[in-house]
């Protein structure tokens, strides 16, 4: 338990250093723990040590989780989800961060309105084209982004991605110039305008994402441990 405090508080100083030293503000960096399997103390003691994000990937898992907690903390989406389940992912989530096709944006919108919610979402982006991974293709971004913007119930937040497992975390960097890359090229087409969420980097990269760019970083090796 109290080596979950101390990976938190480790993550954290490592947010920090990294950012000030590419010359970023810290708190422009948002940790999302990523506690897919990971039981409710430990989330909770995640929590204690400041953890404010948790991301999970399987609604029924999260759903129980949530009820559990029973602390403040904000919950993103980070999984797949099944079109079926965004009924549920609506009343359980902050932010989808997985948003990866035109059927599931529109049910969506769907689902947020019939609670009367704007749903935040980050649109997933699979820059590999592994067929194992989820996400839209860079191609297919902007046709998708350009649906969301007619359904009023979503307000899109900006891009997720999740590049291929490299030992090296150097090896991400392209993968992570890529999204940052698409997220201009949105501004620049005026297609969204503002401020825009990268949501890119886990356990083994997530300070060479925020070398370049990250705003979110999903980390759940580095605070829990690793998984069974
Ligand atoms: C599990 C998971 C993470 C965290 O992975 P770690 O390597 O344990 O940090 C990040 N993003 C997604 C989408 C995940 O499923």
């Amino acid at each position: 338990m109290s080596s979950i405090r101390e990976n938190v508080l480790r993550v954290k100083e490592a947010i920090e250093k990294t950012a000030e030293r590419a010359g970023r503000k810290p708190d422009e960096i948002r940790l999302v723990a990523a506690s897919k399997t990971v039981d409710v103390q430990r989330i909770r003691a995640a929590i204690e040590a400041g953890v404010s994000i948790l991301g999970e990937n399987y609604v029924q898992e999260a759903k129980k989780k949530i009820e559990a907690v029973d602390k403040p903390a904000a919950w993103h989406f980070i999984g797949h989800l099944q079109k079926n389940k965004a009924k549920y992912a609506v009343k359980l989530f902050e932010m989808i961060q997985s948003l990866d096709s035109v059927a599931l944006a529109e049910e969506l919108d769907r689902r947020a309105g019939q609670v009367k919610r704007r749903m935040e979402v980050l649109v997933e982006v699979n820059l590999s084209g592994e067929t194992s991974k989820w996400g839209v293709g860079e191609g297919e971004a902007m046709g998708l982004l350009y649906r969301i913007k007619e359904l009023g119930n979503l307000s899109f937040q900006g891009l997720m991605t999740m590049p291929p497992y490299f030992e090296d975390p150097e090896d991400s960097r392209p993968y992570f110039v890529r999204l940052r890359k698409l997220v201009e090229r949105i501004v620049e087409e005026g297609v969204y305008s503002g401020r825009m969420e990268l949501s890119m980097g886990m356990s083994n990269d997530f300070l060479v994402a925020i070398e370049e760019g990250a705003t979110l970083v999903r980390v759940g090796t580095a605070v829990f441990g690793p998984r069974p």
